[in-house]
């Protein structure tokens, strides 16, 4: 039974539950990443589609340490990256570019990292507008492709500081090319998503995977 009807901001008992496990899951995957250099500095930021009510989002809110997050640093928000709670909890500026990406229903999860291989490979792999990647095992973690010898394109946009705008040239690409499996910001970092939480971290690690393996083998002399 459904604890909270679609589209009421009444939160009522129960919903903390899936709220703290929810953002738990987050926190302690997120943690991992602050390992492993992706999200530095306090950047980036993460989000999952709420399980009490599917216009609501789980998402970390703005500034918060990534080497120490914990489920209390998260907040709930509407689609349109409004606050529902904590009360007066302030959202990440890039709060639009996951509330966008959700009305799209088969999104369960988004993940953004500001990672150098990310970034580096939008300097140097780029052509046409998209990083070309192909030619690896991993490709097979995206769904839907079932040999090495398959290609994905990472479409590039321009950094800009505003996120709605930001957001409508996204959409507005993906609408005319269809949905990739994730895309690159220059100068700034990652986004990707899947159906759920674990579909979201595969495509993310696969896409750090590749990036990496392109970029080094365009230091040793390839393409
Ligand atoms: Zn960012």
């Amino acid at each position: 039974m459904a604890l909270v009807s679609r589209g009421s901001h009444h939160l009522k008992p129960g919903v903390a539950n899936s709220f703290d496990q929810q953002a738990g899951n987050l926190a302690s995957l997120v943690r991992s990443y602050y390992q492993r250099g992706w999200v530095p500095a306090t950047s980036s930021n993460f989000s999952v589609r709420s399980e009490d009510n599917e216009d609501w989002i789980v998402i970390s809110q703005s500034g918060k340490d990534k080497e120490y997050i914990a489920s209390h640093d998260f907040m709930l928000v509407d689609l349109e990256g409004q606050c529902i709670q904590p009360k007066g909890a302030k959202p990440s500026a890039e709060t639009l570019l996951h509330t966008s990406l959700y009305k799209n229903t088969e999104i369960g999860a988004v993940l953004h990292t500001h990672s150098l291989d990310s970034i580096m490979a939008a300097e140097v792999l780029r052509e046409n507008g998209v990083i070309s990647m192909q030619g690896l095992e991993l490709l097979k973690a995206f769904s839907g492709i079932e040999t090495h010898e398959s290609t994905i394109d990472i479409p590039v946009f321009q950094n800009i500081q505003d996120m709605k705008e930001l957001s409508e040239r996204v959409l507005h690409s993906f609408s005319k090319s269809g949905w990739p499996v994730g895309y690159v910001i220059e100068g700034h970092g990652i986004y990707t998503w899947g159906k759920s939480l674990a579909e979201a971290k595969r495509h993310l690690e696969a896409l750090e995977y590749l990036f990496n393996f392109h970029l080094r083998r365009k230091n040793h002399g390839g393409h």
